[in-house]
């Protein structure tokens, strides 16, 4: 049997369900929107193992530009997002501030990070390692040569709370999820006319947008397009502390381990450093070597508050990697124009997904991001061999 939709969003995470959002219930677009994500549990996906922090603090305009959409549409959901009473949205939006902390290896391009912010209107401030002994005197500065401390206007949510908010919203206002997985994609006279659904069905499509989350590469590769997104594990643990801090912080040391408060304890992991191997897919389970051999040792050396650390819990995520240069791929391709990409977030997704959903639906219904110039992350940049470095990768 073949149906059809006017626009067609493979994956139903954040991302998918947030274009969907856009279209139909802001845009109020009247064509058919279909969702096809073979998973209601989100098990798997990048959304439901994240952090779901949010901050300020990139190197690029851009990603500050789309995190404080982020930032600003999470406070005022309720007003964005319009369900039901017994439905109604609730994100657990916290204030929280992120202390970026670097060595004297680092210091200059933290510094260069922090004009842009400042630039771009972020309320972050330099700190010597003085300041920040006399800010934070839990926190051990003896390698530090410079910290960056957002003032405010960053924090952490619930991540599958956002996705469920979007994917209500977008059902609500005509959006159908279609449970099933996409299998295969043919092309015709340089366009996608057909998705091929594992139940044996096909879907015949005006527009399609790749929103598969880590599995985006091979979605696309399915159009015969190359794109570099593959899943990259990370960790994420639970960790206790007999003496905690009395005004904790979320930390991005230079080590690149990160520590952030979470309930009655901590939240820790770390990414691969330059060098190290960073294998592709695999399972979910936790790599717990990390604990020992990377988070701990680390935080130990930050604070005498985690020298005595108990873990409590620990899960795997997929991150959404692009392998060329850690940052997000956005619009519709050169040559097949009917297919789009929403991908490669390489670890700060959540915090854009309100941003992305709406660009993805200007491209779509005008043919151009309108509200925000998010050019530069175009997919030919790979082709071209033209990257776009984010320095705030964590
Ligand atoms: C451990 C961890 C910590 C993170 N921390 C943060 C953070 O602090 N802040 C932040 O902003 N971001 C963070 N991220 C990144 C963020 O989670 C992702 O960038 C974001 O969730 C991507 O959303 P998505 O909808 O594109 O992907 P997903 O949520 O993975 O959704 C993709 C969907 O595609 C579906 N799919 C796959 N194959 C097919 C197919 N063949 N057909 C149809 N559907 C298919 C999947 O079932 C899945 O539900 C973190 C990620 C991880 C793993």
């Amino acid at each position: 049997m073949t149906r059809s939709s006017d626009i067609a969003i493979i994956g139903g995470g954040v991302i998918g369900s947030a274009i969907a959002w856009w279209l139909k219930a802001h845009f109020a677009f009247p064509g058919s929107v279909t969702v096809i994500e073979p998973d209601p549990t989100y098990a798997e996906g990048a959304t439901g193992r994240s952090l779901g922090s949010l901050r300020q603090q990139f190197s690029m305009p851009e990603n500050i530009l789309l995190s404080r959409f982020g930032l600003e549409f999470v406070r005022h959901i309720r007003n964005h997002i319009d369900l039901p009473e017994d439905e109604t949205p609730d994100v657990q939006f916290r204030d929280g501030q992120y202390l970026f902390l670097a060595t004297e290896a680092g210091a200059e391009a933290l510094r260069s990070n922090v004009a842009t912010q400042q630039a771009t209107g972020s309320p972050v401030a330099l700190l010597s390692p003085d300041d920040v002994s006399e800010r934070f005197p839990w926190i051990r500065v003896h390698d530090i040569a410079l910290a960056a401390h957002g003032l405010r206007d960053e924090g952490w949510l619930d991540p599958h709370a956002l996705l469920q908010a979007f994917r209500r919203g977008a059902r609500r206002a005509g959006a159908a999820f279609l449970q099933d997985r996409v299998t295969a994609i043919r092309c015709a006279d340089n366009r996608v006319s057909e998705l091929s659904l594992a139940v044996g069905e096909t879907l015949a499509v005006g527009q399609v947008v790749n929103a598969a989350g880590p599995w985006a590469g091979a979605i696309a590769a399915m159009a015969g397009i190359a794109l570099p997104v593959v899943p990259r594990k990370r960790t994420v643990f639970h960790v206790t502390t007999p003496t905690p801090p009395t005004d904790p912080v979320l930390i991005v040391d230079p080590s690149g381990v990160y520590v952030r408060p979470e309930g009655n304890g901590f939240l820790t992991g770390s990414s691969p450093l330059p060098g190290e191997p960073d294998p592709d897919g695999g399972s979910l389970d936790p790599d717990y070597d990390q604990l020992e051999g990377r988070c701990w040792p680390a935080l130990a050396n930050r604070s005498a508050a985690f020298e005595a650390l108990r873990m409590t819990g620990a899960w795997g995520g997929f991150y959404d990697y692009n392998s060329f240069d850690q940052n997000a791929v956005l619009g519709p391709h050169a040559e097949i124009t009917n297919f789009h990409f929403a991908n490669g977030f390489s670890g700060h997704g959540v915090q854009q997904a309100p941003a992305v959903g709406r660009a993805l639906a200007e491209w779509l219904l005008q043919g151009r991001s309108v509200s925000l110039d998010l050019g530069l992350f175009s997919h030919d940049r790979i082709a071209a061999n033209r990257s776009v470095v984010e320095r705030g990768i964590i």
